[in-house]
């Protein structure tokens, strides 16, 4: 019997807005770095889902974790006080090492960054806010004319993602700081995608021993359960008053338990160790057949390629390899599972080979 056509629209995806650009891959199911589309085909997922899927698909103390939270509760406002919201915030302080710093939960990337943006227009009373975008790498020269005492923050991604994996530096970055200090601007960190645990550190603050004011961070802080942190400086978060920032489900206890559940696996499995070998090991192997350099740090990897990467990047995936692409159309982008092991990095080594120049 043929299915009614609202159904059949249904089923071949008729009814999604047509704004992504999408892979020729229909994932069916996942388990560990591994996908299986839905001829039963496995690709190795060397994009993690866009930076999310840090502990990889499955992981049993996650889902265990989420299984336990939605018998317990699955959910309750801001309103109430949590044990897991507070434990949640408790363990990415520690995990930050920034003891100073205080929480708010949020949802996504944006809505931290948003929330971020908002405190530092409220509290300086300025009006500017200053973008660090990818053509100001290195150029600290070009910081004094665009950072001045009419900025109220200055945004950043200390290690650049959809740029192509750009790690802006330890000296950049402290003058970044610098600069902040000197005209009274709040330094804001965009680690939605280069934090917890992507650099091999956890957070690029780490990294580069650069304090931020701000500090925002999501993709991988819930392994596919949407969540993001904004986490503030003790003084900055003294200034707002109850009820200047605001959320209906940041918080969660779901996500909370996602939260705390990725903090305590990467500490347990010592992933941010794996993720400096495995970024060491790509470097090391995979400059070969079309790739010629690297760029990036930990498991954000950037392949530069002597091609499009549009073009390596479907070669690969005809090999059952899924990697990203950058805005740079000469990179390709690794955003594998921190789970990743040497034998799927020596996968690609070999799938690169075999591919032309
Ligand atoms: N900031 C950075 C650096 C990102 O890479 C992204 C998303 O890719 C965002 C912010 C927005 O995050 P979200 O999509 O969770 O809102």
């Amino acid at each position: 019997m043929q299915p009614a056509a609202s159904v059949q629209a249904c089923l071949t995806g008729d009814f999604l807005a047509p704004v992504f650009a999408r892979y020729p891959l229909e994932v069916a199911s996942a388990h560990g770095v591994w996908l299986t589309n839905t001829r039963g085909e496995r690709v190795l997922d060397l994009y993690g889902g866009h930076a999310v899927a840090a502990l990889g698909y499955g992981h049993p103390a996650w889902t265990a974790a989420l299984a336990q939270q939605a018998q317990l509760c699955q959910f309750q406002s801001n309103a109430v006080a949590l044990a897991i919201r507070a434990r949640a915030a408790q363990r990415l302080v520690r995990f930050a090492q920034l003891p100073d710093m205080r929480v708010f939960f949020v949802n996504s990337g944006a809505e931290a960054n948003e929330n971020a943006l908002r405190i530092a227009l409220r509290t300086s009373g300025r009006t500017h806010i200053a973008a660090i975008e990818g053509a100001f790498h290195g150029r600290t020269a070009a910081l004094r004319a665009k950072v001045s005492r009419r900025t109220a923050a200055v945004i950043v991604e200390p290690v650049q993602g959809i740029a192509g994996a750009v790690d802006l530096g330890r000296e950049f970055l402290g003058a970044l700081r610098s600069r902040c200090d000197e005209v009274g601007a709040l330094l804001i960190f965009d680690e939605v995608q280069c934090g917890v645990g992507r650099t091999g550190h956890p957070f690029a603050a780490n990294l580069h021993g650069i304090e931020p004011d701000l500090l925002t961070t999501a993709k991988a802080l819930g392994n596919g359960f949407p969540c993001a942190a904004l986490l503030m400086s003790a003084q900055l978060c003294a200034q707002l008053p109850v009820e200047s920032l605001g959320t209906t489900f940041g918080g969660g206890p779901m996500a909370c338990a996602a939260i705390e559940a990725v903090l305590q696996a990467i500490e347990s499995q010592q992933l941010l160790e794996r993720v400096r070998h495995l970024g060491a090991l790509i470097r090391a192997s995979c400059v070969v057949g079309p790739v010629c350099a690297h760029q990036g740090v930990g498991l954000l990897v950037g392949l530069r390629t002597t091609r499009p990467a549009r073009q390596v990047q479907a070669e690969l995936l005809e090999c059952g390899i899924l990697a990203g692409t950058a805005s740079d159309s000469h990179v390709l982008r690794l955003l594998p599972p921190f789970i990743l092991e040497d034998e799927h990095v020596e996968l690609l080594r070999d799938a690169l080979r075999e591919l032309p120049p």
